[in-house]
């Protein structure tokens, strides 16, 4: 401060003489003000120069020399230049590592803007998409892919899963899309090609339903022999015993041989919103319950629906669905059992059935539908069972454009839903809704 006071001093000192000294001779105080606009004109220029040099861009070389006030702010200010470009340095070095490292990824990486134009991608994208970079920049990626599907997808993922579909360079290469919203309106967008793995997934799904039809004959078969065997009058008890164990555990393999064989067909089939028979839903539960073989059982299930329902959609397909969410709810819990059938105000038709057992945890609702999971609290209380029957629930109403929905609470018990897409109903519009308790 001293230093920079003893810079200015001489300016200020002679402008202060001159002001006295003008004061004096004249013999009028005002006249001493004379001298100050010169000091303020003279540090006009100073700052003048200041100005033009940061307007050029405050090149070390051009500095203009002022060893006062005004030098002191170019002295800060080419200090807080010299920071910042040395951060920028650090920030473009950074900036150019993970730019290569994202290159070097072999998936395909793109980023989008806002339009979902081409902002960036790496070399991957050309080999799986035939997008170039930079030949493409700016470019709206529904142009190019030419798939409204997947540009939806893109536009929303939240909440979604990943979008699978053929490559449009060649039909024979699986890809997998998934898209991350980053930024102001930016996605990240990243592909995988997964054939190889689609290609083992199939091989399994075929060596699955070739196995199960294989042992379906000979099974029925040991069942046939043991049914006659049981039949023996000389049977010792134990030979008896062993028998009906023998025919306990074939009965079960039979069952995981049926729903094996059940969700190969189905994740084989497709069906158009017009395909199917028109079907009468609450007719086909009652004969379900009908068919039940313990009445105790029977006398458990309500059925709630309005009677004039009618679904086009295939018959063992539905019954299944409901054959196997009646049959988890008779199975995990003790009480009540409803069925309702109803149409909801869009014109979606509800089957939901419910149970008041001990619910299932919040962390296992997504992993129950999965193929062969079994809840924990199920297997520790040793129920039975092939843990598909959901996941043929789920594929069955997919194959009717349906939605499987799962509610559950320890304290009050389950409500699975299958929601039907409105395009499935065939009642009568002007048939006003009436709920039945059956
Ligand atoms: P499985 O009944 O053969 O185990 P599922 O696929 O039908 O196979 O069901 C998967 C799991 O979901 C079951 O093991 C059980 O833990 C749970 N689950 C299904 N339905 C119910 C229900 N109504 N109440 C409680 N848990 C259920």
């Amino acid at each position: 401060m001293k230093q920079l006071l003893r810079h200015e001093a001489p300016a200020l000192a002679i402008t202060l003489v001159s002001a006295i000294l003008v004061a004096l001779g004249t013999g009028n105080w005002l006249f001493g003000l004379a001298p100050f606009p010169f000091l303020v004109w003279w540090l006009y220029l100073r700052l003048l120069r200041l100005e033009r040099w940061i307007e050029d861009g405050m090149k070390a070389s051009e500095a203009p020399h002022d060893e006062g006030l005004i030098g002191e702010i170019l002295r800060q200010l080419q200090r807080r230049e010299r920071g910042s470009a040395k951060r920028k340095k650090r920030i473009d070095r950074l900036l150019r590592r993970i730019n290569s490292q994202i290159a070097a990824l072999p998936d395909a990486t793109l980023i989008l803007g806002p339009k979902l134009e081409i902002e960036w991608s790496n070399a991957p994208a050309q080999q799986l998409l035939g997008i170039r970079y930079p030949a493409d920049r700016g470019q709206a990626l529904g142009n190019l892919l030419r798939n409204e599907k997947l540009i939806r997808y893109i536009k929303h993922p939240q909440g979604r899963k990943p979008f699978e579909c053929p490559s449009p360079l060649d039909p024979q290469l699986q890809l997998r899309f998934r898209a991350v919203p980053f930024g102001k309106g930016q996605r990240l967008l990243i592909v995988r090609n997964i054939s190889e793995q689609k290609q083992m997934e199939q091989a399994l799904k075929q060596f699955v339903a070739h196995a199960s039809h294989e042992l379906k004959t000979p099974l029925t078969t040991i069942r046939g022999y043991l049914e006659m065997i049981e039949d023996e009058p000389q049977l010792s008890p134990t030979g008896r015993q062993a028998v009906q164990v023998a025919g306990e555990q074939a009965g079960r393999m039979e069952a995981l041989i049926r729903d094996l064989l059940q969700l190969s067909r189905l994740d084989s089939r497709s069906l158009d919103p017009d395909q199917g028979e028109v079907l009468d839903p609450v007719a086909l539960t009652r004969e379900l319950l009908g068919s039940l073989p313990d009445p105790e059982l029977r006398q458990r299930v309500h059925i709630e629906a309005d009677p004039d329902l009618q679904l086009r959609g295939l018959q063992l397909e539905i019954e299944s669905i409901v054959q196997n969410l009646l049959d988890n709810a008779l199975k995990y819990s003790d009480g009540e059992v409803g069925i309702r059938w109803h149409e909801e105000a869009e014109g979606e038709i509800l089957l939901e059935v419910s149970d008041q057992g001990p619910g299932i945890d919040a962390d296992e609702l997504e992993a129950i539908r999965r193929h062969y999971y079994r809840g924990k609290d199920t297997t520790a209380r040793q129920i039975q069972g092939s843990g598909l029957g959901l996941a043929i629930v789920e594929q069955a109403a997919r194959l009717h454009g349906a939605k499987l929905e799962i509610e559950s609470d320890p304290d009050r018990g389950s409500c699975f839903r299958v929601r039907f897409p409105a395009w499935r109903n065939l009642r009568k519009k002007e048939k006003p809704q009436k709920i039945l308790r059956l």
